[in-house]
């Protein structure tokens, strides 16, 4: 199964207040946006939320059509400008919400991320703060992943199973914790296909960065493309584990440059 990951989705006249270019390019713009909702839709693809998905794992019925849309932060703009188009092509999604910035500047409102799942889409957490968690403690851990649930779950008066890793940073302990809690599944940034034997605490996703034309979408939705440029991937975690995450976040942005599902 493939994981599509947006961000915030932005347009010439209300642009996304990041400005700084290795966050910019996470941003897709709408109109590119709105060109690969169609691409899906005019190419028989439907889109599912992570949950969804796993209820298909469970009863063996996963279709090479289906593809899980995913988007990351709780943008505003996933209410405003996402939302409708999902649901003009009857789409589902799964939005990871940072619980602490519901309801703040740039951010989607409690009432907004509660009308999301009255449609149909699934809410997921992305932690209380969006500290990366590889930085703390177990204690503060546990915090970030049990607090966050709750709080969410209270927003949205529905339960919270899933957990996208802030800036995708993850260890083999906690993802035994986020098992603990509660969670039944949690996405990475690691680039890749997700199959019947893909643990499903680090799955694997496709992120659809800004200025992704129609040939690079098309390719990102290819299973040889993916494993082809998950090798550039596993050259990061390596970057990872030699630099550091402080450091290795400078060098990941440069590594853009080689990424193929942008312009
Ligand atoms: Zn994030």
């Amino acid at each position: 199964m493939i994981i599509l990951l947006y961000h915030d989705i932005d347009t010439s006249d209300d642009p996304s207040e990041k400005t700084d270019a290795a966050t910019l390019g996470t941003v897709a713009r709408l109109t590119e946006f709105e060109a690969q909702m169609k691409f899906l839709s005019d190419n028989g693809y439907k889109a599912i939320s992570v949950e969804r998905y796993l209820e298909n794992m469970r009863q063996n019925d996963v279709s090479p059509n289906q593809v899980v849309l995913t988007f990351d932060d709780g943008h505003a703009s996933n209410f405003k400008y996402a939302f409708p188009i999902l649901k003009k092509y009857g789409f589902s999604a799964s939005f990871f919400i940072i619980a602490d910035r519901i309801d703040q500047i740039h951010h989607m409102t409690s009432a907004q991320i509660r009308t999301l799942r009255e449609n149909g889409m699934e809410i997921g957490s992305h932690g209380l703060t969006h500290t990366w968690l590889p930085l703390l403690d177990r204690t503060n851990i546990v915090h970030e992943l049990k607090q966050s649930k709750l709080f969410i779950e209270k927003k949205v008066r529905a339960p919270v199973t899933t957990f996208a890793y802030p800036g995708g940073h993850y260890t083999g302990a906690m993802m035994k914790e986020i098992r603990n809690q509660g969670y039944r599944a949690a996405l990475s940034c690691i680039l890749g296909i997700n199959t019947g034997t893909t643990d499903p605490y680090l799955l694997r996703r496709v992120e659809i960065r800004r200025g992704t034309g129609s040939d690079d979408f098309e390719k990102a939705l290819q299973p040889f493309s993916i494993r082809m440029y998950s090798v550039i991937d596993q050259a990061k975690t390596a970057l990872k584990q030699f630099a550091g995450l402080e450091r290795y976040e400078i060098l990941r942005h440069r590594l853009y440059q080689f990424y193929p599902f942008k312009r």
